[in-house]
């Protein structure tokens, strides 16, 4: 059936990497089959560009209809007022509603990406550094925890158009109702950015974002566990952004702007097959099952940064609140680089990462980020999790060790080899 042999064989030998290893990175997560099969289906021969029930297509009925389930789930997710489920990605997604809410030049504040930041909140590498003006808060020194006051007096200094909450790689708990105040006291828009821990607010295991920050953005493949694509969100409370000028409306008016930037302004026809399939993840998020899992994914990286800190590593803020965690190796004395590189030898799946203050580039660095979704998804739990550490430890402590290297390597694959990838 499937002709072409070439590239069938390569999604063959990419499923059989996925089943042999052990997957670190906070970022990923397997999706379920019915996920899946939904981003793998006729919907992708539909264009809809437009809005349900005004597209500027016809034949629309029926994506109408899967649109709208992937709206309402999401509200009931999320107890959003307003969603726009058609961002290809969560830098799509991003990349709207700073079209909708900034005009190029405009000053924006987000998190410093070399303490854990994302591209999109101001890189200069990012369309976000090129058409704003970026400034940055980030963490403090001694505790490696943001500082509320700083990122204030931080914000008076700057008087940002837009304050950017969110991160790639920081393992607390965020103040939104603080960051809220200081938006307000700057008449600055409060963007909260959720793609990593998105799956874990849904449940009510972190602090609810949409209670206080004007808009939400988030990928839908992390901690959500679906498809690979963003979202946006504006929760019930939504209210003066613009300067404390129009006190009603104006969800509705800054929901027709922000439409409007994802298409016609960022993007042109919805993934509406990529849509079937985000409705399908929060249809499975709005189940127990998946609370099940997200109180597992948390305490599956508690254990983790524990076993790590036992094991002499240096876990930046000396734990986590959610489901990922950056670690130091300079006490260990190797690099982000050759850590990486150790590890996927042995079939275990981390990314090197800088550490705030840290003295290496970008390339090279002095940390990983290592997170639980994908193995907790695998169905490991805090058993596991001490000799997934363990294993991490043995190669880390000898980086240039074939042997052990092909051992740790064996032993891996034979655990995982009857472990489906999507188990819970
Ligand atoms: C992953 C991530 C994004 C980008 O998502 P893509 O789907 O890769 O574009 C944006 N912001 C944060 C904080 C992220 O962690």
């Amino acid at each position: 059936m499937n002709a072409d042999q070439e590239i069938f064989e390569l999604i063959e030998a990419e499923r059989k990497r996925q089943q042999s290893g052990l997957e670190l990175i906070a970022s990923e997560n397997f999706a379920s089959d019915q996920v899946m099969r939904a981003m793998g289906s006729v919907l992708t021969n539909k264009y809809a560009e437009g809005l349900p029930g005004k597209r500027y297509y016809g034949g629309c009925e029926i994506v109408d209809r899967v649109e709208d389930l992937a709206r309402n789930r999401l509200k009931t997710l999320f107890n959003a007022e307003w969603v726009n489920v058609q961002p290809h990605s969560g830098a799509q997604a991003n990349a709207a509603v700073m079209l909708a809410c900034l005009n190029p030049g405009d000053t924006i504040l987000g998190f410093d990406l070399s303490h854990g930041g994302h591209l999109t909140h101001g890189s200069p590498v990012n369309f976000s550094g090129k058409l704003y003006k970026p400034t940055f808060y980030g963490v403090e020194k001694d505790t490696e925890i943001i500082d509320y006051d700083r990122v204030e007096k931080t914000a008076s200094k700057e008087k940002p158009k837009m304050i950017i909450c969110g991160a790639s790689a920081y393992s607390r708990d965020w103040d939104y109702e603080r960051l809220r105040k200081i938006a307000d006291e700057n008449n600055a828009i409060l963007l909260a950015d959720i793609s990593h821990p998105s799956g874990l607010i849904a449940k009510g295991i972190l602090k609810d974002p949409l209670a206080h920050c004007h808009i939400v953005t988030s990928t839908t493949h992390k901690t959500l566990r679906g498809p690979r694509g963003g979202i946006i969100m504006m929760g019930s409370d939504f209210e003066n952004p613009f300067g404390h000028k129009t006190p009603k409306g104006q969800i509705k008016m800054m929901s027709q702007l922000l439409d409007s930037a994802v298409f016609p302004g960022t993007q042109g026809g919805p993934l509406e097959h990529v849509i079937a399939a985000k409705a399908v993840a929060f249809g499975e998020a709005l189940t127990d099952e998946f609370m099940h899992y997200t109180v597992q994914v948390v305490k599956n990286a508690k254990v983790m940064a524990t076993a790590f800190v036992e094991k002499g590593y240096h876990v930046i803020s000396n734990g986590t609140d959610n489901h990922s965690m950056l670690i130091d190796l300079r006490s260990k004395n190797i690099t982000g680089k050759a850590a990486e590189k150790a590890l996927e030898l042995a079939d275990v799946t981390v990314n090197k990462n800088m550490v705030p203050f840290d003295d290496k580039s970008p390339f090279v660095t002095s940390g990983m980020r290592v997170g639980t979704p994908a193995l907790t998804t695998r169905g490991l739990v805090e058993e596991d999790m001490k000799r997934v550490v363990d294993y991490i430890d043995k190669v880390l402590s000898n980086p240039d060790n074939e042997q052990i290297t092909n051992t740790v390597k064996a032993e891996i694959n034979d655990w995982m080899k009857d472990k489906p990838l999507f188990a819970q």
